[in-house]
Formats: C-alpha cells, sequence, structure tokens
C-alpha cells in the first residue's frame, strides 16, 4: 500500500510539474512576447492581439480638423446678453477634440486659443483660406467647422448644418452631423443645406460648417452658455462623424 501510495503522488507530480513549469515560465517572462496584454480588455493572451479598430469602419486612424469658427479679432456673432460667438465655438470644439482623440482620430484645430489663424483684422478671405490650407496641407479625412448663427430677429432659433457637395460624401456627412445635433440638443431641426461657404467649396476633403444654435435668440444665447450644452453640442457633432463613417445615412 505504502510502495502505492508513493507511486501516486509521484505520478501526480509527473504529471503536474510540466503544467507547474509552464504557468511559472508564463509569469516569470511576462512581459516577454509568449504573454501579450490586450490593453483595452485587460486579457492577457498568448498570442499577439491584432484586432486593431478596422479603418474603413471607425475613427481610429482618423485625421480630422475642427475649425472653431472666428476667433482673435473677429468675435463673429454677439448675443443680446454680451456672448461672443467665437469663445462657444471655442469650447465646443475643444470638446468635440476629446471625444475623437478617446477613439484615436488624430484631431487639428485651425485654432486652440482666441487667436486669428491668419493674422488680426486680415481679409476674410485670407482668414479663411489659412484654415482650408491646415486642412489640405494635413490632407485631412474631414473638415468640421463649427459656428453659432445670427439673424435680425431674435425669434430665429434652431441648429443648420451646411455642406458643398465637391465629393461624394458631403451632404451625408451634414446629415449625419445635422442628426446627432438634433438628437442631443432637440433644437429646431433647421435641416442640411447646400451652400457654397469658402471653406466648404475650397478644402479637397468632405467638409461641413455647423450653425449649432442662434445667439440673436436670448433663450439659445442663454444655452450657449452652460457647460453642459456645448458638451451635448460635441457629443452630437461627434455622434454624427462616427455615424458617417459607419457608413449611416442619417
Ligand atoms: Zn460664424
Amino acid at each position: 500500500m505504502r510502495i502505492t501510495a508513493i507511486g501516486v503522488l509521484l505520478a501526480a507530480a509527473l504529471i503536474f510539474y510540466p503544467v507547474v513549469t509552464e504557468a511559472s515560465t508564463m509569469r516569470q517572462t511576462y512581459p516577454n512576447p509568449i504573454l501579450y496584454l490586450n490593453r483595452g480588455t485587460g486579457v492577457i493572451t498568448r498570442s499577439p492581439i491584432t484586432a486593431q479598430p478596422a479603418i474603413g469602419a471607425t475613427l481610429f486612424g482618423r485625421v480630422i480638423v475642427i475649425d472653431p469658427g472666428h476667433g482673435g479679432s473677429d468675435c463673429g456673432a454677439v448675443g443680446p446678453d454680451g456672448v461672443k460667438e467665437k469663445d462657444i465655438t471655442l469650447a465646443i470644439s475643444k470638446e468635440l477634440k476629446i471625444l475623437l482623440e478617446q477613439d484615436g482620430t488624430k484631431v487639428i484645430m485651425t485654432r486652440g486659443a482666441d487667436l486669428d489663424v491668419c493674422g488680426p483684422f486680415s481679409p476674410a478671405t485670407q482668414e479663411l483660406q489659412a484654415r482650408v490650407d491646415i486642412a489640405n496641407k494635413a490632407n485631412a479625412d474631414l473638415f468640421v467647422s463649427v459656428h453659432i448663427d445670427s439673424f435680425d430677429s431674435p425669434e430665429a432659433r434652431g441648429t443648420t448644418t451646411y455642406y458643398f457637395k465637391k465629393t461624394e460624401q458631403d451632404d451625408q456627412l451634414a446629415r449625419c452631423v445635422e442628426n446627432g445635433l438634433k438628437a442631443q440638443l432637440h433644437l429646431q431641426d433647421r435641416g442640411d443645406r447646400s451652400s457654397a461657404l469658402y471653406v466648404l467649396e475650397n478644402t479637397n476633403m468632405p467638409a461641413v460648417l455647423t450653425e449649432v444654435a442662434y445667439l440673436s435668440n436670448p433663450v439659445e444665447e442663454q444655452l450657449c452658455q452652460a457647460n453642459s450644452f456645448r458638451k451635448k453640442a460635441a457629443m452630437g457633432i461627434y455622434l454624427g462623424i462616427k455615424n458617417y463613417f459607419a457608413g449611416g445615412m442619417s
């Protein structure tokens, strides 16, 4: 009996020894290429994780230029309470940048502060061309210009997204961005509209110019001053862009 018991123990030791050794080796050699850490899930596997997000379906690896409308010597529209368009467009653009970068997008801002892009008091065309140049030189996948609308009547309100159909995708991008904003902000949907705006016509890539709300409308001016509203506006544009790259038509 004693011999048999020892035999069983020896047999068990022989069976489990390679497993224990292998496990020890795995632990000891980590992060040797024997093991791979999946940064997304924290899961450790024994083969390389090659499943990076596919370029065709996501924002990963895209180059997107965000253009905060106006800036520096150009305030843009000014609301009845004195809110300046250039400040709101920059705030929304910064939030949008954060969201896009979280998905692995390379974001280029035409301006990251309260500055003119070409220079103070430049002619409008030069200022806009400077913004177009940034996108064209970067060979960006998308150009997104953020503005806040204004009108003579304080009654005017809502969201409008403009495109110029120089590529097959401009209108689809505008539709996606407008719908993204509509879903987040619940303002009057003024739709996606065609317009030969300078930055839309002269950029080489699909481009939109979105007028998020009306600064001339006292209610919407108040909204624009709220951080939560700016974040929602950024989220709407972000989800619209994401839907566009996923092939969404709405
Ligand atoms: Zn503007």
